[in-house]
């Protein structure tokens, strides 16, 4: 499996129609039972960000809670596909109550930008947040209960394959390495001692950082700061066919919520 050598300097592939994949995307989602929530919308610029979901099967015991988030960043249509796979699939643990938010930045994506219409990387908006999509997202995120494991959906222009980053700050039972086990049967893995500079092992970056030291919080520190204990940002790398970066993500986000809903069963 070869890279496509497009990328340079940043995401040169194909982009996606993302008004069509979010009609996907909803039409699979009320199909499969999953409520829609619009929780930000800008008439005039036809921003609306929503919400989906699912309750767990009516009398499953050992309930886990997962988040999904994909698609705030424009330039990474893997993310979005994704989902879009994920929810036309509907193979989840029935013991998993989900919620999913498709597309945090869909103005991003008809310009094919990582930021938002106004430049705003909306993934740096969670400590002080300005963007007033981030700040109804974050008002989204604290109306709902905490969460067992939150998945963040992304891709990596320049990486040579696929990894992820863990937090796991209690040293709860890790799905890192069999996700990267899985992925590594349909798309590359970033094998690279150093990823984005930090160290990584296997496709896996653990990076120990106090998100109090850091004044500008991606997604990924908001949830672990406030609504969770263990959290994956996927990294799909965008200079491989479109197809491979969706593997992927799906196989990664399957590995993790099947061995999540295990630990639930108390098996
Ligand atoms: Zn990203």
């Amino acid at each position: 499996m070869q890279r496509l050598r497009k990328n340079l300097n940043r995401y040169c592939g194909d982009p996606i129609d993302i008004d069509a994949t979010l009609a996907d995307i909803r039409t699979a989602a009320a199909q499969h039972g999953f409520a829609s929530e619009t929780f930000y919308g800008e008439p005039d610029r036809q921003v609306e960000l929503f919400a989906l979901h699912r309750p767990a099967a009516a009398g499953t015991a050992g309930v886990r809670r997962v988040y999904i988030s994909s698609g705030i960043h424009g330039d990474e249509p893997a993310g979005p596909l994704a989902v879009r796979q994920l929810l036309q699939d509907n193979r989840w643990p029935p013991a998993l109550e989900l919620w999913i938010c498709p597309c945090l930045n869909p103005v991003g994506f008809r310009m094919n930008s990582r930021e938002n219409a106004s430049g705003v990387d909306l993934n740096r908006q969670y400590r002080e947040p300005r963007a007033a999509e981030i700040r109804a997202h974050i008002a989204w995120l604290d109306r709902q209960p905490s969460f067992d494991l939150c998945l963040m959906l992304h891709e990596d222009w320049e990486s040579d394959g696929f990894y992820l980053y863990e937090q796991n700050p209690d040293g709860r039972r890790s799905p890192a390495a069999e996700m990267i086990e899985r992925v590594s049967s349909v798309c590359p893995i970033d094998r690279n001692e150093m990823i984005e500079g930090r160290p990584a092992r296997d496709g896996v970056v653990r990076a120990n950082i106090d998100p109090n030291d850091r004044p500008e919080w991606p997604e990924a520190f908001y949830l672990i700061t406030r609504k969770t204990r263990l959290s994956y940002t996927l990294e799909a790398p965008s200079d491989y066919l479109m197809e491979v970066r969706v593997a992927a993500l799906v196989t990664a986000v399957n590995t993790a919520v099947e061995m999540i809903a295990v630990e639930g069963d108390g098996t």
